[in-house]
């Protein structure tokens, strides 16, 4: 009899060890499984495939990251290293393992002419011929690692405060951000200096985050895919000669539906019911 209890309690022991065993493993693989799904919100290094094409072709080498540090540039006065821009992923960075990447608020890219980072890439998952120029030469102006957006509700130029920080910043100086005026109507005697971003000068170096003077910046880079909307080719820029060109060929497409098949001056008055 007390052989077979010790059995029962041996069984019990073990098939609870292999059910925490599962659950632990469970939770690490959930754990793993988070870091592997690739933020949307990651930025990449100069040059860098759009983000699933560069999550296939990366291979981790961490040779761009090394560069980056390495480079000749990265040094204080003393001769000391400087920590570098990119950073390669790491368990708790909840970003895609091992993939390189970078946070303006710590060390945004410095936007090096001869972009180290990128030449050394073997896999092709930074894009050397997106970043030449006319001359065949590297070009990092060339670069969309992302693109900047202010939040007009933090941002104290907006209230009024002169600030130009993140127009100072900014290596584009007066392309990718420029100070539009705008005549205070609350005081009726003061002048607004706002900070406008260029989308197509932008790079997304991220020199304006780090340099944005508010508790948290209210300038700040995202990925191109989640900064910019697409108007849709259905829409045409009447005064851009070119742009009407593209839509000559175009057939025409009727929308059929109730209202369609009614004036607009019947619809608009119509009665609607809530
Ligand atoms: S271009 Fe930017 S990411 Fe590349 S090496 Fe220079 S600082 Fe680093
Ligand atoms: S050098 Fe290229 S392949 Fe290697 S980690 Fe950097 S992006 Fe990935």
């Amino acid at each position: 009899m007390a052989n077979s209890d010790n059995n029962r309690r041996k069984f019990m022991a073990t098939t609870l060890q292999s059910v925490g065993l599962t659950a632990l493993g469970g939770l690490l693989w959930s754990g793993y499984s988070d870091e592997v799904k690739a933020s949307p919100l990651v930025l990449r290094p100069p040059g860098a495939l759009p983000e699933d094409d560069f999550l296939k072709a990366c291979i981790k080498c961490g040779l761009c990251a090394e560069a980056c540090v390495n480079r000749d540039s990265n040094k204080n006065k003393d001769g000391s290293k400087r920590p570098g821009t990119l950073k390669m992923a790491k368990g708790g960075d909840h970003r895609m393992i091992g993939t390189p990447f970078f946070i303006p608020t710590e060390v945004p890219c410095y936007m090096c002419d001869d972009i180290p980072c990128v030449p050394v890439c073997p896999s092709g998952a930074l894009d050397m011929p997106s970043l030449l120029n006319e001359k065949e030469e590297l070009d990092i102006n060339k670069s969309r690692m992302g693109l900047a957006v202010v939040h007009k509700e933090s941002c104290i130029a907006f209230w009024g405060i002169q600030c130009d920080a993140c127009y100072r910043a900014c290596p584009l100086l007066d392309e990718a951000i420029t100070l539009e005026y705008q005549k205070n109507e609350r005081t009726g005697k003061h002048a607004f200096l706002l900070p406008i971003v260029h989308s197509d000068v932008c790079t997304g170096c991220g020199l304006c985050e780090k340099a944005c003077v508010t508790e948290k910046p209210a300038i700040f880079i995202l990925p191109i895919e989640q900064s910019t909307g697409k108007a849709g080719s259905h829409y045409v820029k009447g005064w851009d000669k070119k742009d009407q060109e593209r839509v000559r060929e175009a057939k025409e497409i009727k929308t059929k539906n109730e209202r369609s098949e009614k004036e607009a001056a019947d619809y608009l008055n119509m009665e609607v019911e809530y």
